[in-house]
């Protein structure tokens, strides 16, 4: 099976393509546009793969989409290239109307004209499955508010309601993912899934860049109280998903994926500093001492504009559909991920270029 994975420099996608290159004898055709989150060196380990090419083009761009899709005859589409940074998109919202919006209906027209081009059985196989986010179901009743919270879960058929320009535009792609299944029998699947968090992960996102600052001796940033709740799910979980729904799943349907791992924003801190204080102790800073804790160094800031106060997803239908469910709990995969970039803090470096250093973004 080829096929070709949108956004597969970034964060998840190159998860995603890791896991295909080592563990399927499927064929990648990665299709990105590398901005700055995007970066071929989370690639390095299987670029040379005869089963992997690389193609940097954006996909607000039709005729380079048209003449990729002949060049490599995919057999389905994995869609995840977007801009995917809440706190950018209210700094900035233009770049996510331009990718997420139009760079999503820009690929589904060219998926659609060589899709119809293929012969019956290719054309009954193909799936263009589109991968978003559970933020477009808005947010939760918080425990803090509401006894019966823990009750109420994003399901399937959870009605839409974002609150950023960033979850507002992957509600809009995702409406006009489904609507070209409807109006032009396009096979389409799309799956939501929770916070994803693991190696490779721009330190823009809240658990590396409390990793690199805490080894750094800078505050912790903690938005509001830090009562936020999130279900974090590990990338490598995630990319076994994705997988198995791209090649098992029904077109048409949608499947939401989360971690079973509801945590407030400051656990999440919390558990990362007691993390550190056993794997890094006493780093080469003067902010702390010996004897300190790095969560000595977390500090509340003026809250997110906007801030969804829960989300928690239902991950019982792609269970018992398409029997998937996550190996890692968040003990396990957090233990994980604080060793992954104390092993690889050349690369957070390299991927920051200048350009970004690690500033509060997100402010009105
Ligand atoms: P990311 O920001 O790490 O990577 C996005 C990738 O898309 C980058 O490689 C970038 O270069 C590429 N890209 C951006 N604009 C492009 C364009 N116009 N043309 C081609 N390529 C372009 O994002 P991520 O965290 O890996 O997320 C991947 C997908 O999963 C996104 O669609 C996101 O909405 C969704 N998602 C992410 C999470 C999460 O926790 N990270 C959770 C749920 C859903």
């Amino acid at each position: 099976m080829k096929l070709l994975i949108t956004g597969g420099a970034g964060f998840i996608g190159s998860a995603v393509i890791r896991h295909i290159i080592n563990h399927t004898s499927s064929q990648v055709v990665n299709v990105d546009k590398l901005t700055y989150a995007g970066n071929l060196e989370n690639l390095r380990e299987i670029d040379s793969s005869e089963r992997y090419a690389f193609e940097q083009v954006d996909i607000c761009n039709r005729a380079e989409l048209e003449r990729v899709f002949t060049q490599h005859q995919p057999d389905a589409i994995m869609h995840l290239a977007a801009e995917s940074h809440v706190d950018r998109s209210i700094d900035g919202p233009a770049a996510f109307i331009e990718t997420n919006i139009v760079g999503t209906y820009t690929l589904l027209e060219a998926a659609r004209a060589y899709w119809q081009g293929l012969n019956a059985p290719r054309k009954q196989a193909f799936r263009f499955h589109h991968i978003s986010t559970d933020e477009v179901y808005g947010d939760l009743p918080h425990p803090a508010e509401s006894a019966d919270a823990q009750q109420h879960l994003f399901t399937e058929d959870t009605a839409y309601a974002p609150s950023s320009p960033y979850s507002a535009s992957k509600a809009s792609s995702d409406h006009l993912v489904r609507a070209w299944m409807r109006t032009y029998d396009l096979p389409v699947i799309v799956t939501n899934c929770s916070n994803n968090y693991g190696p490779y992960h721009f330190p823009e996102k809240l658990i590396p860049l409390v990793i690199l600052n805490a080894l750094e001796g800078k505050p912790l940033p903690v938005y509001g109280k830090g009562d936020q709740i999130r279900d974090w799910l590990y990338v490598e979980d995630h990319a076994r998903a994705l997988y198995k729904v791209v090649t098992e799943g029904k077109a048409g349907e949608t499947y939401n994926i989360g971690g079973h791992n509801e945590k407030t924003n400051l656990e999440v801190v919390q558990t990362i500093c007691t993390l550190l204080d056993e794997l890094a102790p006493k780093a080469s800073h003067s902010a702390l001492d010996a004897e300190s804790s790095y969560k000595q160094l977390i500090t509340h800031v003026t809250d997110r504009p906007g801030h969804d106060r829960r989300y928690a997803i239902d991950a019982g239908k792609i269970q018992q559909e398409l029997g998937w469910q996550p190996l890692e709990t968040f003990e396990s995969g957090i233990r994980k991920t604080v060793l992954w970039y104390l092993e690889n803090q050349e690369w957070c470096h390299r991927v920051q270029d200048g350009s970004y250093q690690r500033e509060r973004l997100g402010q009105i």
